[in-house]
């Protein structure tokens, strides 16, 4: 076993049945993410729409990808053209244009809704009030192209454990109140994100049912 594979199966084994595992990939190279793909993953996570559409014709055409990163308007197609979900979905303007391009190329996008609840300012996402304003006032819904299937959220960086099991505890509060009052009707709504390399047992504990991991499978990214 490649150390990949090695670092794959120890997760796999410690994931409670049902917990799907993202294998963040970005920036490291395909012959890295063959090795995972060769472990039997199947899903990928990037957060670069370049670097997404530069990888996806080199790789197996099963591969689910996930796009985790702030989106830009002016790459939305290329997001759309890749991915079978979009996770970072962070305000109504993105997600009408997801429509928009989806409908063009005739397809459906899953998309989860990304929630801040992380101290930094400079993570992006909804705040709690903010995505329940936009909810209520339908900013959100039935639109063409997207099926919207969650929400995503990441956690302060802090090696306080308490802070990070506040945080996810949130956003599991959050995505329950969010699915009771706004899609009780639609089973789809079935998707919490979170949880990385040095938090994915907290966020399972929390709920999660996808967990992104680079680091811990990959290594150090080299930027
Ligand atoms: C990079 C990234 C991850 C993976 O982080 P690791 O600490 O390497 O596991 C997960 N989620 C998002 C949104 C990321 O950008």
């Amino acid at each position: 076993m490649t150390p990949i594979a090695q670092h794959i199966a120890a997760i796999k084994a410690q994931l409670p049945a049902g917990v799907e595992l993202v294998a963040v990939s970005k920036f490291h190279p395909v012959e890295a993410l063959m090795e995972a793909y060769d472990a039997g993953q199947r899903i990928f996570g990037e957060n670069r729409a370049q670097e997404l559409a530069s990888k996806a014709p080199q790789m197996p055409a099963d591969v689910q990808w996930h796009f985790i990163g702030h989106l830009q308007t002016n790459k939305v197609r290329l997001a759309v053209q890749h991915a079978t979900m979009i996770q970072s979905v962070d305000s109504a303007r993105l997600l009408a244009l997801i429509s928009k391009e989806a409908v063009k190329l005739g397809r459906t996008v899953d998309v989860l809704l990304q929630l801040h609840v992380a101290q930094e300012e400079a993570k992006t996402g909804f705040s709690v009030e903010e995505l329940l304003a936009a909810l209520t006032v339908e900013e959100l819904q039935g639109l063409p192209g997207v099926r919207i299937r969650g929400m995503m959220a990441m956690a302060s960086l802090t090696d306080d454990r308490q802070q990070i099991a506040r945080e996810f505890a949130l956003v599991k509060s959050t995505f329950d109140l969010v699915r009771e009052e706004f899609f009780a009707d639609e089973p789809t709504f079935d998707t919490l994100s979170m949880g990385m390399s040095d938090d994915w047992p907290i966020a399972v504990e929390h709920g999660s049912t996808h967990v992104r991991i680079g680091t811990a499978i990959f290594g150090p990214r080299q930027y």
